[in-house]
């Protein structure tokens, strides 16, 4: 018998990130929009040709603004730009200033609980929706004119709803659903007439806790779809089991349902009891989220207890979600050093996972081939040389851990009396001033540090570069009158890598990016044994940056929580554990700036909420322990050292209890996107610390005026006491240019001028 396969969606940065250097070519008039088209054809026939499985699970950006623009759900202020599709396109994901236009980007967020940034959809009451473009329908042809019939992916109608914001009062979005199915059902039509046989609608909503209207919703929405096409539709969850909407996900009755098995190993049990003889399942047993090796023999086991259940014909192996989240291809792993080889043997990427998962399913299908036998025995080795290694386990770690108290996690006295010693020390003005850390990574930048890692400068030319450049980021803030400096971070390529660099148990990818939010990939490192600090890691560039001015500049380090969410991690102990080794080599780090004399000392956690489970039961033990984990990096510090964190794209509302609870005597955050409505959780909550929100958007090259920050700062102070606000960007400027940077800055200072002064009145 042979047991059917199925790839939820694959990257489409190229392997070699061709297409975020064909858009950012674009993007800087380098390249016509025909090359970049072209660009983007080539890595959807590479894909094809590879898996022969998706399509439409290419996008320029964001899945999700793909589907927004489809059903023409695109803001009125976009109206202008309508005449070129990839303009406008563009426009609604980063904003667009020129020719006397002056438009803002959508808002952005994460992707469920992933890394991933969507464009988040903008409804209003009066929502029209039609179809503008059949961006599925397209990719189909596309494949079919290469001889290769595929399985169009869509975003589901209920999730796509459940995924954007009303942007005005007195409606729920989820009412938009039988206008929106309208336009969703001429888009399965033309599918249909176009000879697709199967659609995948991605669900992932069903994965989380679902009120009974919205329950209700789904099933209507399904009947409708159901009742309008002739497709097969595979409705797929994951990133979590289905719990208690397994019932209903049966109800809607689909061709075939897939099931993350990786995040719920026993989700199939109650599962099968419902699902309806017609349907099958598609078990998500390969790891769509991180990166090592399948375990066949426990994979084989779980396929064949569900075919023993429903039948090998109603069985379909898959990943656990997208392969979107896993870099490329391991074979283009070649340095050693940085990913040794004996840790490279327990990996597999996305090309990887493809063939795991047609192995697994042939090896489930009993063809017992010379190859997937010889893959089964290879797969059994792998997996036990990784279960033994010594490289996993640091004694020194063991103990260290073993050794932490509960006073490891607190400051020595309360927030108040902290302050008070703070202010003394620092003696800043009302509406302080600061930025996020990185300042612009110039091209220039760039080519050092990897002319430093190719070994084509030496250490002494890089150090003398970097103390350049730290220089002229210190006389730039000195001179555009920043209170609280930095040193800009340019010896840092990525804020969690450089920390990973020089910890033990991390190991580094040449090519292994994923894509963060559009044309931005990251590189995770790979957590696979114990953490530990052996050196100092920041203090020599922080204390030079020190050593060139009287206004105080800021450590700059990255949290554990994120150092944990922004890699892969090992699977073999509970990530908290990991997540702890990491808090006390941050620890270490905080203590020796403060020795060296630094009084500010910013830790930043953009990552905490993105490690939010997505079901309300889990989510109290994950924020003790990330809380706690911040809390042990935090607090061996004097009373009059100032701890600052930053976090961005949170929604904080339900969560606010913990990150009051993280004590930073400062926390920087992102606002500007929602015209400070994100700080209406800490006013509700009164925060007791300071805060700085952020007072414009780095995420565009636009230039805030000064009257748009001070308007924003003034809405602040209604429900923030001035005494309590910070004036800054709402992230770091690394992914911009001089030139807007010091433009935008400049008015920056200006608005918090005009705010002491008004205060002053
Ligand atoms: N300190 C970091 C920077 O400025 C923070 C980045 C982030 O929040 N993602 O680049
Ligand atoms: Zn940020």
């Amino acid at each position: 018998m042979s047991i059917r396969t199925n790839i939820l969606g694959y990257p489409r940065i190229g392997a070699n990130r061709e297409l975020k250097k064909a858009e950012e070519a674009y993007w800087a008039g380098k390249i016509s929009k025909q090359e970049l088209l072209d660009t983007a054809a080539l890595i959807r026939k590479d894909n094809w040709q590879m898996q022969k499985d998706p399509s439409n699970d290419f996008s320029f950006y964001d899945q999700t603004l793909d589907l927004s623009l489809c059903v023409g759900a695109i803001p009125h202020r976009y109206d202008s730009l309508r005449n070129d599709r990839l303009e406008l396109y563009f426009a609604m994901a980063h904003g667009y200033q020129k020719d006397g236009i002056d438009v803002t980007a959508m808002e952005m967020t994460k992707w469920f609980d992933t890394n991933y940034h969507y464009i988040v959809p903008e409804f209003i009451k009066d929502q029209h929706f039609e179809l503008t473009f059949n961006k599925a329908a397209a990719e189909f042809r596309e494949a079919l004119a290469l001889g290769i019939k595929t399985k169009p992916v869509l975003i589901g109608p209920v999730t796509y709803l459940l995924l954007g914001k009303e942007k005005e009062s007195g409606f729920n979005r989820i009412e938009l659903i039988d206008r929106l199915l309208s336009v969703y059902i001429e888009i399965l039509k033309e599918l249909e007439s176009l000879g697709a046989e199967y659609i995948q609608i991605d669900e992932p909503f069903l994965g989380t806790d679902l009120s009974d209207y919205v329950k209700e919703v789904y099933r209507k929405a399904f009947a409708r779809i159901n009742g309008s096409t002739s497709l097969k539709i595979i409705l797929t969850t994951y990133f979590g089991g289905l719990a208690d909407n397994a019932g209903l996900a049966a109800e809607l009755n689909p061709n075939v349902l897939h099931i993350d098995l990786v995040r719920d190993p026993e989700g199939w049990k109650e599962l099968v009891r419902l699902l309806p003889k017609e349907t099958s399942l598609s078990l998500g047993v390969v790891d769509g989220r991180n990166i090592w090796k399948n375990d066949f023999v426990r994979s084989l086991d779980l396929i064949d207890k569900v075919k023993g259940v429903i039948g090998g014909d109603r069985v379909i192996v898959s990943t656990s979600c997208s392969l979107l989240h896993c870099p490329i291809d391991l074979d283009n792993e070649k340095n050693g050093e940085s990913l040794p080889c004996e840790v490279k043997r327990w990996l597999a990427f996305a090309r990887q996972k493809v063939t795991e998962v047609v192995t697994l399913a042939n090896l489930a299908g009993n063809s017992l081939s010379y190859f997937s036998k010889a893959a089964l025995q290879a797969n059994k080795a792998d997996i036990e040389d990784r279960r033994t290694s010594a490289l996993t386990n640091n004694e020194e770690v063991r103990k260290r851990m073993a050794a932490v108290t509960p006073h490891y996690s607190k400051r020595k006295s309360t927030f108040r009396e902290r302050i008070v010693e703070q202010h003394r020390e620092l003696y800043l003005p009302l509406f302080p001033t600061t930025t996020i850390g990185s300042f612009p990574q110039t091209a220039d930048v760039r080519s050092w540090r990897s002319k430093f890692k190719k070994g084509e400068v030496t250490k002494e030319q890089y150090t003398e570069f970097i103390k350049s450049e730290i220089e002229r980021t210190i006389r730039k803030q000195e001179e555009i009158g920043l209170d609280v400096l930095v040193h800009g971070e340019s010896e840092r390529n990525d804020m969690v890598e450089y920390f990973g660099e020089q910890l033990s148990g991390f190991a580094f990818t040449q090519n292994g990016w994923v894509q963060s939010y559009g044309s931005r990939c990251v590189k995770p490192p790979v957590i696979y044994g114990d953490v530990s600090r052996p050196n100092a890691m920041t203090v020599d560039w922080i204390t030079y940056a020190q050593s060139l001015t009287d206004k105080p500049v800021k450590g700059m380090l990255t949290g554990p929580v994120t150092i944990l969410q922004w890699s892969f991690v090992r699977d073999d102990q509970p990530r908290a554990v990991t997540m702890k080794q990491i808090a006390l080599a941050i620890r270490d780090e905080v203590q020796d700036l403060e020795k060296a004399g630094i009084k500010v000392i910013q830790i930043d956690e953009p990552a905490i909420r993105e490690g939010l489970p997505l079901r309300q039961a889990d989510r109290d033990a994950y924020l003790e322990k990330a809380v706690e984990a911040f809390r042990i990096s935090s607090s061996g510090v004097k009373d009059c050292t100032q701890i600052h964190t930053h976090m961005c794209y949170s929604q904080f509302n339900d969560i606010i209890r913990h990150i009051a609870a993280m004590d930073a005597d400062v926390i920087t955050i992102e606002c500007a996107r929602s015209q400070m409505n994100l700080l209406g959780a800490f006013a509700d909550f009164k925060y007791p610390n300071e805060i700085g929100p952020g007072v414009y958007d780095i995420h565009s090259p636009r230039v805030p005026s000064v009257d748009e920050m001070v308007a924003l700062l003034r809405k602040a102070s209604q429900v923030i006491s001035p005494a309590q606000l910070w004036v800054n960007p709402d992230c770091g400027l690394k992914t911009r240019g001089w030139v807007e940077t010091e433009a935008a800055l400049r008015n920056m200072v200006e608005a918090a001028l005009t705010m002491r002064n008004n205060l002053r009145k």
